[in-house]
């Protein structure tokens, strides 16, 4: 508790998501999901209750406020969210507690000029015995009584709002406005399947699916004893860090040595990595069908590598059966690499580890690969007993 009997702590978060094209069942469900979502995130620190009203919902957790205000952070589908105070619905007990909530936020404020300040009440309590114009008023009157100096009152250029929210139950003050990630919650869109490797563009390409409302299940495609389980153990680590933004994911670890040997022994060289892929697309679809999911996501970027070519990527495309999507196909590597930074996955990726791609690579790999001669190759491979094989065998592994 401070001085004025203010708790130290906010007591709720206030967050915000856009309304727009939010309609009928469409938005029923984005509420509802939202919701969960939101139950999920909080649970490691608290039980939450959850009220929404007009595009806004009110996540009151039992304890660790702070915490769980962070962890909103991580949840997809929010424009803005804002810690705030509690005050029994009455004006004098709110403009009670507003010093010390506008206390807080001069702390962050520069101090060598007045910083243009107004207070916003929004009612969803009509029966509250003020109106909010009178509210503001009445509010900013006890807040400029001790913050005077450090304030001046600007109703249309704020850079300090005071926003008041009075609900049916209580009454709430904020004063700061974080960022929400935006996107959409996940689990709006259908499940989709991510096709990982232990890179830096295949987690961000999750991510974004993720961002776009999917809810993102992985494979992974293995070589041992090519590889050992460093290779492995870092994707684990991935889908673990990205647990962070949808809860725990599903990784399909995939033996994939039978299928690169005979790729190794019955295709030209050149065209090795593309076949590859090939024959990872096919396995990849057999298991998002398996489970439901309704696209693959990769992290393919147009040019960015050999095998990366818009003729190679027709190549690869064509062996699935689903959609596939590549969230990253325009980002330069620099964009992505900063959007790995920030959803914690770069430091991972970056972990030495080799693909199952470097096996037997190519030295001279074909460049504009033609689908045409992809399944010509493939036609003397006898590869489906080989991809049945790696279904068959495939590890499923929970991480969070
Ligand atoms: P990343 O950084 O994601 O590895 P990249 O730019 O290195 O991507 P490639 O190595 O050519 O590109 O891989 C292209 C995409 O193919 C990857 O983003 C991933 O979706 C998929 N992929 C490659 N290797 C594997 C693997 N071993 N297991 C699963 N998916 C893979
Ligand atoms: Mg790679």
């Amino acid at each position: 508790m401070s001085a004025a009997g203010v708790p130290d702590a906010p007591e709720m978060v206030l967050a915000r998501y856009g309304e727009l094209w939010l309609k009928g069942k469409n938005r029923a469900d984005f509420e509802k999901i939202l919701i969960q979502n939101v139950v999920r995130a909080a649970r490691p620190y608290s039980p939450v209750t959850v009220d929404r009203e007009q595009g806004q919902l009110a996540i009151v957790p039992e304890r660790r406020v702070a915490d769980v205000a962070r962890a909103l952070e991580d949840v997809f589908g929010f424009s803005s969210l804002s810690p705030a105070w509690g005050a029994a619905k009455h004006p004098d007990a709110i403009a009670a507690v507003a010093p010390a909530v506008v206390a807080r936020a001069l702390e962050a404020a520069p101090a060598d000029r007045p910083i243009p300040f107004r207070v916003e009440t929004r009612r969803s309590d009509k029966s509250f015995p003020m109106l909010s114009t009178e509210l503001d008023r009445h509010v900013a009157d006890r807040v400029l009584e001790k913050h005077g100096a450090r304030l001046r009152v600007d109703l249309s250029h704020p850079e300090l709002t005071l926003g008041i929210s009075v609900r049916s139950w209580r009454a709430y003050l904020f004063a700061e406005r974080r960022p929400g990630l935006g996107g959409l919650p996940v689990g709006t869109l259908g499940p989709v399947l991510c096709l990982l490797s232990g890179g830096i563009d295949s987690p961000v390409a999750a991510w974004l699916a993720m961002k776009r409302g999917c809810r993102v299940s992985f494979v992974s495609f293995h070589s041992p004893p090519y590889l050992g389980d460093a290779s492995k153990e870092k994707v684990r680590r991935l889908v673990a860090a990205l647990a962070r933004f949808q809860g725990p994911g599903v990784l399909h670890v995939v033996p994939f040595t039978a299928v690169q040997e005979r790729i190794r022994d019955g295709a030209p060289e050149a065209y090795r990595t593309v076949l590859y892929r090939r024959a990872m697309h096919r396995i990849a679809g057999r298991l998002a069908e398996r489970e439901g999911a309704l696209a693959l996501v990769t992290g393919e970027c147009l040019g960015q590598v050999a095998s990366q070519t818009l003729e190679n990527l027709t190549c690869i495309g064509a062996a699935a059966t689903l959609p596939v999507l590549r969230p990253v196909l325009s980002f330069d590597k620099q964009e992505t690499i900063a959007l790995a930074r920030r959803i914690g996955t770069y430091e991972i990726s970056i972990l030495p580890a080799p693909d199952c791609c470097t096996v037997f690579q190519p030295v001279h790999p074909v460049i504009r690969g033609q689908r045409a001669r992809c399944e010509r190759f493939e036609a003397g491979l006898e590869l489906e007993p080989l991809l049945a094989a790696a279904v068959e065998g495939v590890e499923r592994i929970e991480a969070e």
